[in-house]
């Protein structure tokens, strides 16, 4: 099976982690800083906060932002689950916003439309959580008009995005939003194994975060609310967790992230042979939008069901026949049966119901052999019935 996504680890990848086990610091040594601030420099953010997911950074942005009961978070569905569960996690409640049909990214006529009824019911998001779906960035400029307009805070779920662009300039500077978020599971463009970072131009909320990710226990002594008893001083200040990358994960990531700008231009090659080689078929390609740069974690077409025979699921199940690993990504998470407990009455998201009953994901990591992308092309084309 042709897998839809696959880390790729280097020599150098491997040396790198084995320093580290020979080493004195398997954890909290000097090679998390380290990748914090090439990611801080890679991104053009002030501040980058490592964690163990980018699950853990989405839950600690939302605390450093304040949310909490009462609250509400917004996102659009077409995603994980865990960019709505950060909310769940601090006690707020979620609600959806629909996508844009070209990007599946969320919708901003879609969103300013809810923020005024918002308004009038005075229900306003403290927090919206634009997702770069497959490593495009959303419209992030008209998003923080909004935020300015309405008062609220932007997380940036940046997952598939980092090597993105959005209009000439790195994803996770956070230019138009407080902070932005970064996943390092293998199947996105860079990995440490597990592990995320929060980015941020602001000293207070990376302050924030850096105390939630380890316990809430501080050494720093302006901080603490005593004189130190000694040098074994700490204080706990706040209730945080065990968050923490290990020294492991940070080396990995810190020798995949010098050859990432190898892999992006590579994605693009793999992205323009799919463009060229499908054109013809009963699919809508992905969309590139000129205000962005995609770092490409995804290649999702979708069927015109209008024009193809077979059904999206026919498709699917023909596909993984022939060895190709397609998937769907993402079922809309206000379907999953726990958000459908919570006892919000969701709008109706018609371009996310339509999305899910057409998208399919083909394999798209950047060292993707050419016959095996040949492969992945022959078998949708004889799938549809139209062998090249
Ligand atoms: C992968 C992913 C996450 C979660 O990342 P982890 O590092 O596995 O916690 C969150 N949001 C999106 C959009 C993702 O693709």
């Amino acid at each position: 099976m042709i897998p839809y996504g696959r880390q790729d680890i280097s020599q150098a990848d491997i040396d790198a982690v084995v320093e580290v086990l020979q080493s004195d610091f398997l954890t909290q040594g000097p090679q998390v800083p380290l990748f914090e601030e090439s990611i801080a420099g890679y991104t053009g953010a002030v501040h980058a906060v490592a964690v163990n997911s980018a699950t853990s950074a989405l839950h600690i942005a939302c605390l450093a932002l304040d949310l909490g009961p009462g609250d509400w978070l917004w996102t659009s569905p077409i995603t994980f689950v865990a960019s709505a569960n950060c909310a769940r996690y601090c006690g707020a409640s979620v609600d959806f916003v629909d996508i844009d049909a070209d990007t599946g990214n969320l919708s901003l006529p879609a969103l300013e439309d809810k923020l005024r009824r918002a308004e009038l019911a005075n229900c306003l998001p403290k927090i919206v959580v634009p997702v770069h779906l497959s490593g495009q960035s959303c419209e992030m400029a008209g998003l923080a008009e909004l935020a300015a307009r309405y008062g609220f805070r932007v997380i940036e779920d940046a997952s598939h995005a980092i090597g993105g662009r959005y209009r000439d300039a790195p994803v996770g500077n956070c230019a138009y939003s407080d902070i932005t978020v970064f996943s390092f599971h293998p199947v996105k463009i860079i990995t440490t194994g597990e592990g995320g970072m929060a980015t941020c131009n602001d000293a207070a909320l990376a302050e924030s975060m850096r105390l939630l990710r380890s316990h809430g226990v501080t050494r720093d002594p302006s901080l603490m609310t005593a004189p130190a008893h000694g040098p074994w001083y700490y204080e706990q200040i706040t209730l945080g967790f065990n968050y923490r990358m290990t020294d492991l994960q940070a080396a990995l990531g810190l020798s995949q992230l010098q050859r990432i700008d190898e892999f992006i231009p590579l994605r693009h090659a793999v992205a323009d042979r799919y463009d060229q080689a499908l054109a013809d078929l009963p699919l809508k390609l992905p969309r590139r939008m000129k205000d962005s740069y995609s770092s490409l974690h995804l290649y999702i077409v979708r069927i015109d069901t209008a024009d193809s025979a077979l059904s999206h699921r026919e498709i699917f199940d023909a596909l993984r026949e022939r060895g190709i690993g397609v998937n769907l990504h993402y079922i809309p998470v206000h379907t999953q049966p726990y958000y459908q407990q919570q006892g919000v009455e969701y709008d109706p998201l018609p371009e996310s119901a339509a999305y899910y009953r057409e998208a399919i994901s083909l394999p798209m990591y950047h060292h993707l052999g050419k016959d095996q992308q040949e492969q992945v092309i022959a078998a949708l084309r004889e799938v549809f019935g139209q062998p090249e």
